[in-house]
């Protein structure tokens, strides 16, 4: 294998989007982030610290299904009271517009008051990034476009990103925006391929927008294959894990992050050794035949 074979390693850092700020190849997840105690959240922070990722995502509905409402935010909020330190050591993403039982609400009163809440329950008087979790198809991109800029004068966003819009909704909302639009956040792992499909990292590379890859291991069905086409994924990972000595997991995030929009994988394990691991996006190299497998295995079917 001559090093002209191998695919580009991801950036160590880079900007988010244009106008965003420097972050980690990798970003940690908080969906998972609840029933801790303050120290075990905080020693699980600094171990993603310790590893290197600088970018965290929460939002506001995690914890929903566990401790309730807010509760991932609010034990965040909890860590950074603790040691304020480590509020600036990292950069802070989190979402709102989802509004239980209504499901979605991207009003400019009620984005308004969502951020508001956030920044509360984080004590924190911003953030760096601030996302749309979905779209809400009733909400002009037009009245979304100005709640966002005004959201970022007010100075308690930094930033704005979208998550699990279409291209077609992006570029909508883009065509009103004054200000970029940094980021967008859709699933995408070897088991989950819309954004290769439907346009989206082309977009993203065109729009010079970071891709955040929401549930990189599909939940955890990467290491836990629990069908025949996760199970073929899951052995054409294999592959590289074992001939470059990492785990299957690594090789999924590092897949994902092999792509020329070097999307950035939000891995959402709450286990400190693994976060650890996960972080070593630039541990494995591609060869192009290597990642063409993957995505055959993913595909079910040869390339044509
Ligand atoms: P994931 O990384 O695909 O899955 C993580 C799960 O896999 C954890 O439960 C983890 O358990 C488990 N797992 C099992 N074996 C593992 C191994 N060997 N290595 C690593 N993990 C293993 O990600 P996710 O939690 O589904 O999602 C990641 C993040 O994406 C979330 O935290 C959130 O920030 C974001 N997200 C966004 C949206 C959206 O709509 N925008 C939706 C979902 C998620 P352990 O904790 O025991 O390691």
């Amino acid at each position: 294998m001559s090093d002209t074979d191998l695919l580009p390693l991801p950036p160590e850092t880079r900007l988010l989007g244009e106008g965003g700020p420097q972050v980690s190849a990798a970003a940690w997840g908080m969906w998972r982030f609840a029933g801790a105690s303050v120290a075990q959240a905080t020693r699980l922070v600094e171990s993603a610290l310790d590893a290197g990722i600088t970018l965290f995502d929460t939002a506001d509905i995690y914890g929903v299904d566990g401790s309730g409402w807010g509760s991932a935010e609010s034990l965040l909020g909890e860590v950074f009271a603790a040691d304020r330190g480590l509020r600036d050591r990292l950069v802070l993403a989190t979402k709102g517009g989802i509004v239980m039982g209504v499901p979605y609400d991207s009003s400019p009163a009620y984005l308004a008051t969502a951020i508001d809440a956030s920044l509360a329950r984080l004590q924190v008087d911003h953030v760096e990034l601030w996302q749309i979790h979905r779209p809400d198809v009733l909400t002009h991109p037009e009245d979304l476009a100005r709640t966002l800029e005004d959201a970022v004068r007010s100075g308690k966003v930094g930033a704005v990103g979208v998550s699990n819009f279409t291209p077609a909704q992006i570029d909508a909302l883009r065509h009103y925006l004054d200000i970029p639009l940094v980021s967008t956040q859709p699933e995408f792992s070897a088991l989950h391929l819309q954004p290769l499909e439907d346009g989206q990292l082309d977009s993203a590379m065109r729009d010079r927008m970071a891709v955040l890859a929401w549930s990189p291991l599909g939940g955890g069905r990467i290491a836990a294959p629990g069908t025949a086409r996760e199970q073929e994924v899951a052995d054409a990972l294999d592959v590289i894990a074992n001939a470059q000595g990492v785990s299957r997991a690594l090789a999924a995030m590092s897949w994902i992050a092999a792509h020329p929009a070097h999307p950035i994988p939000i891995a959402g394990s709450q286990n400190a050794d693994r976060i650890a691991e996960l972080a070593k996006l630039r541990a494995v190299r591609w060869t192009r035949r290597q990642w063409y497998a993957v995505l055959t295995a993913a595909q079910g079917e040869p390339l044509p």
